[in-house]
């Protein structure tokens, strides 16, 4: 099959992935061969290809918001026609059928985490593109119980972007604790946030949004946010809870200094410079600050059924799976509309 292959991590501009023809995976017990029809290019991508998130293992093929059909079951997998869900209980998908790979590629299922519900915090938890060969390729393999089927209707390029942008984002959502009707500050704005806010205008947020970029500010804007401003402004409300995104440590001290007391700050986030030193005055007042990690299968489960509800629009481009280099330094130069869907 043709993949894009990440040998050694440089800087985007440097080409750090080689597209190669390699050996077709092979499914194994309680795995899915699924024909990769759609591949969303995360940051996280970036990062790793970059090596600000150090690589598990070398080489990998990049890419964990992957849209595809299974093409073929491994032993022991039981599959069905019938309409179950993938995950605990769940039958497996048949072949076929059109599933959704995310970031969570496998759980141990028995650690103390994982028993009550918590499985995105697994010590053993292994993600796709990360640990195993992920979507920038035309063949992936994955285990059946995290594979997820996915709703009738919206084109496999519009689904691929929700799968990790928009389920974190979700569980960001439920980590920040906005409730309905309250105040949401969204500090970034790139891919997940442009999600978030969906959701949270569909339920009656008020939302804030700060970011540099002047096309993101205006974009906020059509989707709904009731002030965007840059960094350096403060929302004109108090916020009851806020998710940073922006990938520098400062958004976290704006998102605080924006607050509410008793506010919630959600780091959505799975690499950061650092975070800087703030006055305890910004966290007095029962504020918190709280990192996203990772995501459940629940998560996925339930933002999937939320973002078809909406319907949650994604703005993107796609590309053909040899131009993911391309298509990394364009998101490093803060050129990417919206994400970039590779298509094999
Ligand atoms: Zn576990
Ligand atoms: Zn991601």
């Amino acid at each position: 099959m043709l993949a894009t292959v990440l040998h050694h991590p440089a800087p985007a501009t440097g080409g750090p992935l080689d597209l190669a023809r390699v050996a077709d995976p092979e499914p194994g017990p309680g795995e899915l061969l699924v024909r990769v029809s759609a591949c969303a290019v995360c940051r996280t991508d970036l990062q790793l290809c970059e090596g600000d998130l150090p690589a598990r293992r070398l080489p990998i093929i990049p890419g964990h918001q992957v849209v595809g059909v299974v093409e073929a079951l491994g032993p022991a997998v039981a599959g069905t026609t019938g309409a179950g869900v993938a995950g605990p209980g769940g039958a497996a998908p048949a072949v076929g059928t059109r599933v959704g790979l995310t970031w969570l590629a496998g759980t141990c299922g028995h650690c103390r985490f994982c028993v009550r519900g918590d499985e995105n915090l697994c010590e053993a938890a292994r993600f796709t593109g990360w640990d195993r060969d992920g979507g920038y390729a035309e063949l992936v393999v994955a285990r059946a119980g995290f594979a997820h089927r996915l709703p009738d209707g919206p084109a496999d390029a519009d689904l691929a972007p929700l799968l990790c942008g928009g389920v974190i984002g979700w569980r960001a959502l439920k980590v920040c604790g906005v409730q309905p009707g309250q105040r949401l500050g969204l500090f970034g704005f790139g891919a997940s946030a442009s999600i978030v806010i969906q959701v949270a205008v569909h339920r009656g947020c008020e939302v804030y949004v700060c970011t540099r970029s002047e096309r993101e500010r205006v974009l906020a804007i059509e989707l709904g946010a009731t002030w965007a401003g840059d960094f350096a402004e403060r929302p004109p409300e108090l916020l009851d809870a806020a998710i940073t995104t922006a990938p520098v440590g400062d958004a976290i001290v704006h998102a605080l200094a924006a607050l509410d007391r008793g506010g919630v700050v959600a780091v959505n986030a799975i690499h950061l410079d650092r975070v800087p030193e703030f006055p305890y005055d910004l966290l007095w007042w029962e504020r918190q600050v709280r990192s996203v990690a990772n995501v459940t299968r629940a998560d996925a489960r339930e933002f999937l059924a939320v973002a078809a509800e909406i319907p949650v629009v994604t703005r993107h481009e796609q590309r053909p799976l040899d131009e993911a280099g391309e298509a990394l330094v364009d998101l490093a130069a803060g050129r990417v509309e919206g994400s970039v869907v590779l298509i094999p």
